[in-house]
């Protein structure tokens, strides 16, 4: 499948080339060039392993034998053999995404992006080693470093803001084993490291340029990413949409053909992006619901068509949703205008003014799919009170603001099919919330939600947690508190490419 920058459809690249490169030269993400739509009911007798290697196969069709490299990608690292489980509490669907390796579902695209990687280098006969740049805000580093540590012919390097993690992500880091591995904490935000991220990249391609140009020294890596502007990252999350219908169909909670809505407790718009791919490839999917944090950013684009991201960033209890600058709405832009002049232009003015702004018509088009709403922290620790008290569910406080959300949205189009004549309105359709972290991720706020004083530091408070829930703590932090701290380097922001390119010397 060929592949294109979204702000210059010129600039083409197959499946292998954009997932080795992770970002497109002039800086612009990689789209399909087009999403086929199939019979996804054939996919509803297919375990969560096969949906997904469907899914690589067609996104990714020069690459051999993608059934063994999901079974190797995937094979004993998840709590369930279903990987993504459906569960139902009282009225909502719940699609839990934190069964795996680190407790977020950013593991359900990390375990597979690392044997992706291997496979189009060797496809493509790249020998270079590639160092896998990545940006985090507290989720993604951890997941990525567990995918790729120790694999042979990569080095990863994570980036994330010094002091806006949880005490448990940062542990999960900074204890990090693996010979290929590089830690820092930076003095600045999320988008800072994203943003810093970005300009290596750019830094490194002018390298490229230069060097072909005077023959001279250069980085002796080929730099790839593993944030959700690889499109390597971004494929493999659509499977669990998939995975969702078919559990509901199971448990006849729908029938075949029924739209489902989902709710999405968004970021970098990469999960809620993975959804709208399931939609375009057929799957009945009503209304994706955005679900933000007080970074409401999405909220009020979803609903102004102004991104404006010219406001403080706010540090919440839900330290992965502390993005204003969310990178994939890029590709969702794409697709809405099909016009990588007019991505271009907004890219532009979202950098240099820092806002950019959607005609009418282009915003309805965007409202046909997408619904957004924004959860601050006093709404997420009630959320997660009353999900506790009524549902006996423990949520952390990201699953939080999606519930919440998704409670408002079905209040809100409730009330309009009430005003409007029944006949003409199908019933609601079913929601599913995307629950994308453990609770024991995040057990300070969670306490706290619960009226708790938390008692000492994060690692005392996973055994608090769970002595008063009996909702076992994942192995994988339960483990965490005796390990050696490895990588304790924090860096200011303006160093991040000295580290990048001190690491040549490695
Ligand atoms: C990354 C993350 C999100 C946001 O996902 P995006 O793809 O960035 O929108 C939500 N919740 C948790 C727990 C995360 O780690």
């Amino acid at each position: 499948m060929l592949y294109h920058s979204t702000r210059d459809c010129a600039l083409q690249a197959n499946d292998v080339e954009a997932i080795i490169s992770g970002l497109a030269p002039d800086g612009g993400l990689y789209v399909p060039e087009n999403i086929p739509e199939f019979d996804w009911r054939e996919w509803m007798a297919l375990s969560s392993q096969e949906i997904s290697a469907k899914l690589l196969s067609i996104f990714f069709p020069n690459l051999p034998e993608v059934s063994e490299l999901v079974r190797r990608a995937y094979e004993g690292k998840f709590e369930t053999q279903t990987l993504t489980p459906t569960v139902q509490v009282g009225e909502l669907g719940v699609l839990e995404l934190f069964r795996g390796p680190t407790s977020a579902f950013k593991d359900i695209a990390l375990s597979v992006l690392p044997y992706l990687l291997v496979a189009a280098k060797n496809v493509a006969k790249e020998d270079a080693e590639t160092l896998v740049l990545t940006a985090t805000s507290g989720d993604t580093g951890k997941a990525a470093m567990e995918g790729f540590a120790d694999v042979p012919g990569t080095q990863i390097c994570v980036f994330y803001p010094d002091g806006g993690v949880s005490q448990i992500q940062r542990a999960q880091m900074v204890t990090q084993e693996g010979n290929n591995v590089h830690v820092y904490g930076i003095r600045g935000n999320f988008d800072d490291a994203q943003t810093g991220v970005k300009k290596i990249f750019a830094k490194a391609q002018n390298a490229d340029v230069a060097k072909t140009q005077n023959n001279e020294e250069n980085l002796p890596y080929k730099l790839s990413s593993a944030n959700s502007i690889n499109i390597g990252r971004l494929v493999p999350q659509i499977m669990y949409y998939f995975a969702a219908y078919r559990d509901l169909l199971k448990t006849g909670k729908i029938q075949s053909g029924q739209k489902v809505d989902f709710s999405v407790p968004t970021g970098n718009f990469g999960d809620i992006l993975a959804g709208y791919f399931a939609k375009r490839l057929g799957l009945p999917v009503g209304k994706l619901v955005c679900a933000s944090n007080s970074n409401n950013v999405l909220t009020d684009f979803l609903r102004t068509g102004v991104y404006d991201r010219r406001r403080e960033l706010k540090k919440t209890i839900s330290p992965s949703m502390d993005i204003l600058i969310s990178s994939n709405l890029e590709r969702m832009l794409y697709f809405l205008t099909q016009d990588s002049q007019k991505v271009q232009k907004w890219m532009n003015d979202l950098s240099e003014v820092g806002k950019y702004e959607l005609s009418a018509e282009q915003l309805a088009d965007l409202q046909e799919h997408f619904w957004a709403g924004y959860c601050d922290d006093k709404q997420a620790q009630e959320t997660i009170l009353q999900v506790w008290e009524e549902e006996g569910y423990l949520c952390d406080p990201h699953t939080a603001a999606g519930w919440r959300v998704a409670l408002d949205y079905l209040r809100e189009s409730k009330q309009l099919n009430a005003t409007q004549n029944d006949e003409t309105n199908p019933a609601q359709n079913v929601m599913v919330v995307l629950s994308t972290a453990s609770p024991y991720k995040f057990p300070r706020a969670v306490l706290e939600a619960l009226g708790q004083k938390p008692a000492g530091d994060d690692f005392a408070l996973l055994d608090q947690l769970y002595q008063l829930t009996g909702v076992p703590v994942p192995a994988n932090l339960a483990d965490l508190a005796g390990k050696p701290e490895r990588h304790l380097a924090v860096i200011e922001k303006t160093q991040m490419q000295e580290a990048v390119f001190g690491l040549a010397n490695f």
